[in-house]
């Protein structure tokens, strides 16, 4: 049995009476304050470098502590705060604007009093306890929170690490996020191979065939439609316009239950079942650019479910390899190598014209993408010269050649 180390993130939810909600919409609110302060004054610097023609301006975290020590001085109510949590601010801004200047992802945006919010405390000299049913913060208290046995009894082992937790407040509800450290057990090998491909139609399409459909989620959309449409007749911030918001965070949440349940199993089932798992590339570039709204949520969705894939791989010691996502995974033909450049989005089965092979698109897709990853996780191999496993490999390229064809192509 191989054990491994993982970071795991651990969500419970919290039961803050009247007080303690008052102390966490505090914190809350230093850490949006403490952002936004921080935020502004680094953007006036941008501005000004962006006039002498940089692109690039470093952060760095002695500036930001520096600043916020003055920031304290000025305001008094940020002494309320763990100091650690403010901290973390800083570190998410840098964060923040790495991203933005490796174009991973859009300028960083001032904070608003958005339903979902949070801040984080480092775990430093376990100043973070649990205690019977109790969750013990710095400066805030205890707080009651309620989880299963499992993750109850997982918290409370000496076999964990807690790094730090966050205390977030999303559609009404409060939860602690855990992040621990912990050790996982390597699942069993089976010698199979997967090539996935995700899409809009089905959610995704193994190479064996399998379509797994997409989440039936009509009615919690309507509802969740209806109570919008109701919440922009109310006057904002009245006893109705409240009662209302409850119902529409409610809805809210079951659909993201039910998404992320779903996406946890398939992750699960997938990395049980597989040893070598192939996937597109999801570019969060090409989803920010996306202008139908439905197809961008759609997106980040299955962005959240490789990413899932992704980790468990890891934890479970199957191996994850993603493909570039120009690889035109759908219109070769995966019998002969056809290039079909005249295949339409809309033309869900086609016909190879050069060996009259019938395709169902996502199947083909599907299989495409597993002989480019195994080619890809092939030359890796050669060039680590890590032979480590490589008679799991190589039965399992006997095994899937047997079945795909696969070997008359790469071998
Ligand atoms: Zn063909």
């Amino acid at each position: 049995m191989v054990c491994k180390w993982v970071n795991k993130g651990l969500v419970v939810r919290l039961y803050p009476d009247e007080d303690m909600i008052c102390k966490i919409n505090q914190n809350i609110g230093n850490a949006r304050f403490t952002w936004n302060h921080l935020l502004a004054e680094y953007q006036k610097t941008y501005i000004l470098f962006k006039q002498h023609g940089y692109t690039r301006l470093k952060c760095n975290m002695t500036t930001f502590n520096a600043m916020l020590t003055m920031l304290k001085k000025e305001h008094d109510f940020l002494y309320l705060s763990e100091s650690s949590s403010l901290q973390q601010v800083f570190r998410n801004l840098i964060n923040a604007y790495k991203k933005f200047f490796n174009k991973n992802a859009g300028y960083p945006r001032f904070k608003s009093k958005h339903p979902k919010q949070s801040f984080r405390i480092q775990n430093i000299n376990n100043n973070i306890r649990l205690q019977d049913n109790m969750l013990v913060l710095p400066k805030i208290g205890p707080v009651y929170y309620r989880t299963s046995k499992e993750y109850k009894r997982l918290l409370n082992s000496s076999n964990i690490k807690i790094n730090n937790v966050t205390i977030k407040k999303s559609n009404g509800k409060y939860y602690a996020v855990f992040s621990i450290e912990t050790t996982v057990t390597y699942l069993e090998k089976t010698l199979n191979v997967v090539g996935i491909d995700l899409g809009l139609k089905s959610l995704a399409t193994l190479s064996n065939g399998l379509k797994i459909t997409n989440l039936e989620l009509t009615y919690e959309e309507k509802m969740i439609k209806k109570c919008q449409k109701r919440l922009s007749r109310k006057k904002y911030g009245s006893k109705r316009y409240q009662k209302l918001q409850r119902t529409y965070w409610k809805w809210q949440n079951k659909k993201n239950n039910k998404i992320r349940d779903a996406y946890h199993k398939l992750s699960r089932y997938i990395t049980q079942k597989y040893d070598i798992i192939c996937m597109e590339n999801l570019s969060i570039k090409d989803m920010l650019q996306d202008t139908n709204q439905s197809v961008k949520l759609h997106r980040i969705g299955l962005a959240s479910l490789v990413e899932k894939i992704k980790y468990k791989s890891n934890w479970y010691g199957k191996n994850f390899i993603q493909i570039n996502r120009w690889f035109p995974s759908s219109k070769n033909c995966n019998n002969c190598g056809y290039y079909n450049k005249n295949l339409k989005l809309e033309e869900r089965e086609w016909t190879c014209p050069k060996c009259k092979k019938h395709h169902d698109r996502d199947i083909n897709a599907a299989k495409n993408i597993l002989h480019e990853g195994f080619r890809i996780h092939m030359e890796n191999l050669m060039n680590l010269r890590d032979w480590g496993d490589s008679t799991v490999i190589l039965e399992a390229i006997a095994s899937t050649a047997r079945e795909v064809r696969i070997l008359n192509i790469h071998m």
